[in-house]
């Protein structure tokens, strides 16, 4: 049976590169599209720019440019670099664009119509020089809990707090610096604690209903609780100008909150795709649609797309999502990523530097699985997987005996022997491989291929064509072995052509055969076909073209952006280490607590007086408040760094700083003051 599926995958934000965490989930949704497409399904996959929100309207800004002209710039970048990866939408949109436009005051109508939305006073922090609203990553300052400076509205770089922004001790406004004010103004809610929502939710997003990941489904309940806690809250989805955005019929100088447009960019990209192809929209989106609708998503976006998307997808009148299939984030070399911060690998800088993006395509698939867990690309195994798997076992298949075929055959293939224990196991691994694509499992699948290729080399290792090339007398033998091998490289690239879709298209020509389809996995070459001359497939990664890659994306270092909406995966930090220089320029010392003394005025403060060898003491401020009283610090040892800038506090100098454990997620509030072991004297070097 045909199957009629439309796909998406999140839509990038218009205010920044794509990197190689974004691509986890445009080769991951890519792949399965691609493989539905070879089933023979009618597939369509969709996507766009998510180009509206005050970010965007301050970079335009900042650059002294039109937003629209922003956006137009950043969706062509983004379009070239998916090209570049060879992401293949059937569409490619923008959600500022007249479908969306027309189906945002759609849903709102609806929404509104079905009591749904709400107007409620809200007090948030304004910008009075900017005259603007601030979003919670527009306003900084000291984190409430931590003490660190310089933190955004809604959480802690330091100790990973989450606090609201009103909360943050000395706030200041990240756009213009000023001090902002607490002003009230009217916003629009959607009522998702409405009793309507939270039945329809609790049904849809269950275990048995099948539309969510088991760890998303638990997330889900975590979030939606008992029955009886009702612990949904209605959702803020209206802004105040000025705004980049579309704005609320019939309530000038309020928009939608570029969160509510988003995802309606995905039918908004589909309609057009519908105008274009002759397509019937209803078709996939009327609430009695037989149509499958999957959406990629980072496990980040989940509360999105899982609770209110489709809760307002089911009371406009629309189906919802048959599939919400969430990934994880990507690390590179074990570390953590960081976009505020990040040195992070951009797609366009992989293609600059001239590395093959099948590479990446192919390394990416033998990572992911259908969970939620965080998937590592580390560079030596990168190296190392593609070289051994995609070169060493799969396009060596063919190179091995093309060669004796063209010279010796004239390129003609005999009748294979479909009973070869290489070629038959491949026939029954197909089906169970088509299954792992289905399940979004494809590290299995390329588990069971990469097998596959090793048998079809060891099919070649015993045959040694070379050797009976040296015969006169064993040229059927040499004829066929020449035609079962490269039944079998035919068979295997139709197993990868979903992972490796330019490489087969080579492979085709090469073949001299129609666009490889699924049932290819499992047919062969008929006997007196022809196939071409063989030229190379693949080249093999050299580990000096990926060490150039991380030092090209090190010098490009950007200054942090000042803001970020969460953009699906995270950034890549390229390098989890540091070299011992590095660690060197940090001076740290034995301290003893000369002094220790309550701030008048701080909170979380209190003054130390360190003695450090050296003739005068220190002063250092510290925020240890919470765990410690001042008076039992005195006399004890511990560890500072003696050569920190020197930072002038409203309450005096602070010459350094003590080192300190705690709990990163603040939860516990603890912390932990180091201390030497006995024996240890102020002014010794720690290293
Ligand atoms: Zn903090």
């Amino acid at each position: 049976m045909t199957r009629k599926i439309l796909v998406t995958s999140a839509l990038p934000y218009a205010n920044g590169a794509i990197h190689l965490g974004h691509l986890v989930e445009y080769i991951q949704t890519d792949i399965w599209v691609r493989f539905q497409k070879m089933r023979g399904h009618e597939c369509w996959y969709v996507c766009a720019d998510d180009t509206h929100g005050t970010a965007v309207m301050l970079r335009a800004e900042a650059e002294g440019i039109a937003p629209e002209q922003l956006i137009e710039r950043v969706k062509n970048e983004h379009m070239r670099d998916f090209a570049g990866f060879l992401v293949g939408f059937d569409h490619y949109h923008s959600t500022h664009a007249p479908e969306v436009h027309e189906l945002a005051h759609l849903f709102y109508q609806r929404l509104t119509a079905a009591g749904l939305i709400e107007k409620r006073q809200v007090r948030q922090y304004y910008d009075p020089v900017k005259t603007l609203f601030l979003p919670d990553r527009f306003i900084k300052g000291k984190c409430p809990k931590c003490g660190a400076p310089d933190q955004y509205g809604d959480n802690c770089e330091q100790c990973g707090a989450a606090y609201a922004p009103t909360e943050l001790k000395n706030p200041y406004s990240a756009v213009s610096g000023a001090k902002p004010e607490l002003r009230d103004s009217e916003h629009y809610f959607f009522r998702l604690s409405d009793p309507r929502c939270e039945h329809f939710l609790r049904a849809y997003t269950s275990h048995a209903n099948g539309v969510l990941q088991t760890e998303a489904a638990n997330k889900l309940h975590e979030w939606l609780g008992e029955a009886d806690e009702h612990l949904l809250t209605d959702w803020d989805i209206s802004r105040d100008a000025p705004y980049f955005g579309f704005e609320i019929p019939d309530a000038p100088g309020k928009f939608f909150y570029v969160w509510l447009d988003a995802p309606i960019g995905y039918m908004g990209s589909f309609q057009h795709l519908c105008a274009r192809e002759g397509l019937s929209f209803d078709e996939y989106f009327a609430p009695d649609s037989k149509a499958e609708l999957y959406h990629f998503i980072g496990k980040d976006i989940l509360y999105f797309h899982a609770l209110f998307w489709p809760a307002e997808l089911t009371h406009v009148g629309f189906r919802t999502p048959t599939k919400i299939c969430a990934h994880g984030f990507l690390t590179i070399n074990g570390a953590k990523m960081s976009k505020s911060r990040g040195t992070f690998i951009t797609a366009a800088s992989y293609l600059e530097q001239g590395l093959n993006p099948e590479w990446l395509r192919y390394y990416f698939a033998g990572k992911l699985s259908g969970g939620m867990e965080d998937i590592d690309l580390n560079l030596a195994d990168f190296v190392a997987r593609v070289n051994a798997d995609l070169i060493g076992k799969y396009v060596n298949i063919a190179s091995r005996t093309a060669g004796f075929l063209a010279r010796r055959f004239d390129g003609k293939l005999l009748a294979a022997d479909a009973k070869l224990l290489a070629l038959s196991s491949v026939k029954t691994a197909a089906p169970r491989i088509a299954a792992h694509y289905e399940a979004r499992e494809f590290s299995k699948a390329m588990r069971e291929i990469m097998a596959l290729a090793d048998a079809a080399n060891q099919y070649v290792d015993n045959v040694k064509p070379w050797e009976l090339a040296k015969q006169a007398d064993k040229d059927a033998e040499l004829h066929l072995a020449c035609t079962n091998s490269l039944n079998l490289f035919y068979r295997l690239t139709a197993l990868l052509k979903p992972v490796l879709p330019a490489l087969a298209e080579k492979a085709e020509a090469f073949l001299n055969i129609a666009p490889l389809v699924w049932t290819d996995t499992t047919a062969l070459l008929p006997a007196g076909h022809t196939i071409r001359a063989y030229h190379h497939l693949m080249t093999r990664v050299d580990l000096k073209q990926v060490e150039a890659l991380v030092a090209a994306n090190r010098a490009n270092l950007a200054p942090a952006p000042k803001t970020a909406k969460s953009a699906g995966t995270a950034a890549a930090e390229t390098s989890g280490t540091i070299g011992i220089d590095d660690f060197l320029k940090v001076d740290l010392r034995i301290a003893r607590i000369v002094e220790a003394a309550q701030v008048e005025g701080a909170e979380k403060l209190v003054r130390l007086v360190l003695d450090i060898g050296e003739e005068k003491p220190r002063q250092v401020f510290a925020g240890i408040k919470s765990a410690y009283d001042p008076a039992q610090l005195q006399g004890r040892l511990t560890v500072m760094v003696a050569n920190l800038a020197p930072r002038k506090m409203k309450f005096g100098l602070s010459e350094g700083m003590v080192l300190a454990a705690s709990d990163e997620t603040g939860k516990t509030g603890g912390i932990y003051l180091l201390s030497p072991d006995a024996g240890a004297t102020p002014g010794m070097r720690v290293k």
